[in-house]
């Protein structure tokens, strides 16, 4: 294919998204807002099959549900605040269930619950929960307040007329564009017809993740799940990882593992670690809001082409954290060089893949540090005394708590993973930690009277 350098949205252009999960509405709201700036009149269209006010599947882009702190005042910066009924629940810790107890990590970095947890869609299905809000609908909303419009379709073929994209839907011609944007994620298997295209894409690597929705309600939720996120690493055969997230009435338990399944939520729900946060008598429902979506573990290759840009999951993300924040990176990136620099293969080459790789590089220390916290886990003496060190430093140290700030980070995704390895690469925190336990245990012996 004959590479274009330089070829420019100029006024009266059309760009088609497909897609309008976070990554296509973050591209509409930066590229809309550009061109307003530089002076240029440019048609957004986003194409998206969901209605996200819908309960349930239909409605929603089955993720945990977690804002990061980063992205909560990244987006507050560019003037989206969540509102209240977006926000399901404030998130001001973590906590760590472990064989060996559990343990609250607090970071002393984190002033005020900047960690939202929410709902992609309306709610569970079966839900009667009221006021409830979809993230998704909300950044959509904000697209269309910038300008896109938005056309709820499922785009099921796309071609290419010499360099220009043409859209279709059930054999009805869409549009044709002079840029399209691909923010089709990676659950609707929509990247495979770009494959087919012979532009070199190739969709990003996935694992399956299980995800349940658990009616507790509020109160109850409240009292036992705190303002916290629990993650149970528990041995549960089968099981990898947990994580419980609180949103008003439910519980969201998010699932990683060989094949998980409805089986694997049950067992989860019945052991003995979890069972002491359900209700008394509690039962697990015959039905409940589930699903099976796929979770990216490796980046697409050649995110872009001539008037072609793939942006969020179809791109580069965040290994296990903060996809929508990935979504927010790669789709200003993509906006930016399209509206400043080109639509031409070049262009995206020069401006956009270097984003791209810099997270995709990130990965492999993030790849590094989780199997390291893998081996952790299952090797029990260096678990114990992990564990011990970091609920000593949570227990004694207000502002110094190097380790579990490691731990933090690597949770909440809220630092760059080369930056958290580098810092693990320091011994002198731990070090420091293990003298003021050691002297911390010779004042207990030696003068039990003395205050801390
Ligand atoms: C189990 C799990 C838990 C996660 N937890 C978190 C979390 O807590 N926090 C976090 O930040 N990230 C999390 N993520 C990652 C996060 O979900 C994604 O990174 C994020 O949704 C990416 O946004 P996107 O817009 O690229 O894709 P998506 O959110 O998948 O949106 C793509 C949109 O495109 C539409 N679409 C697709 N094909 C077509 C088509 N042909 N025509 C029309 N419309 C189409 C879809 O309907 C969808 O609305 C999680 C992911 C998984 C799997």
């Amino acid at each position: 294919m004959a590479r274009i350098k330089g070829s420019t949205l100029t006024n009266g252009a059309r760009v088609a998204i497909i897609g309008g999960g976070p990554a296509g509405s973050f591209f509409s709201i930066f590229a809309s807002k550009l061109a307003r700036d530089i002076g240029r009149a440019i048609d957004f269209t986003i194409y998206e099959k969901k209605t996200f006010t819908n309960h349930g599947a239909s409605g929603c882009n089955m993720c945990a549900g977690v804002v990061s702190e980063s992205l909560v005042q990244t987006l507050a910066i560019e003037g989206v605040n969540l509102p209240s009924s977006v926000v399901r629940w404030g998130i001001e810790s973590y906590f760590f269930h472990t064989q060996n107890g559990s343990v609250q990590i607090k970071s002393s970095r984190l002033q005020q619950r900047g960690i939202a947890t929410i709902f992609r869609g309306g709610g569970p299905a079966g839900s009667s929960e009221q006021g409830v809000q979809s993230f998704d609908e909300f950044l959509l909303q904000k697209a269309v307040e910038q300008g896109a419009y938005v056309k709820h379709a499922f785009v099921d073929e796309v071609r290419l007329e010499g360099d220009k994209p043409i859209l279709f839907s059930g054999g009805k011609i869409l549009q044709d564009c002079d840029l399209l944007v691909g923010a089709f994620g990676v659950k609707a298997g929509t990247g495979r017809m770009y494959e087919k295209l012979g532009i070199g894409y190739k969709i990003p690597s996935t694992i399956k993740a299980t995800q349940s929705e658990i009616e507790l309600g509020s109160d109850w939720i409240a009292s036992r799940f705190g303002h916290s996120i629990h993650i149970f690493l528990l041995h549960i055969p089968g099981i990898k990882f947990v994580s419980i997230i609180p949103k008003g009435d439910y519980i969201t338990i998010s699932m990683l593992g060989k094949k998980t399944d409805v089986e694997h939520i049950k067992t989860f729900l019945s052991h003995p670690v979890m069972k002491k946060m359900l209700p008394s008598g509690f039962k697990i429902p015959e039905r409940f809001c589930h699903c099976f979506p796929k979770i990216i573990v490796g980046a697409a290759r050649k995110p872009f082409a001539n008037k072609l840009a793939f942006v969020g999951d179809a791109s580069s993300v965040r290994l296990y954290k903060d996809g929508i924040g990935s979504a927010y990176i790669t789709s200003k990136a993509a906006a930016y060089t399209a509206l400043l620099h080109g639509v031409g293969e070049e262009d995206f080459r020069k401006h956009y893949l270097p984003v791209c790789k810099t997270l995709n590089r990130d990965n492999l220390f993030g790849q590094f540090l989780f199997s390291v916290n893998a081996l952790i886990s299952i090797v029990s003496p260096v678990n114990r005394s992990y564990f011990k060190l970091i609920q000593w430093e949570q227990k004694n140290l207000q502002k110094d708590t190097p380790n579990s700030d490691i731990l933090w980070d690597m949770l909440t995704g809220s630092r760059f993973y080369k930056d958290i390895f580098f810092r693990t690469l320091n011994p002198w925190p731990t070090i420091y930690v293990l003298g003021a336990m050691v002297i911390s245990s010779f004042r207990k012996v030696f003068f039990p009277h003395m205050r801390k």
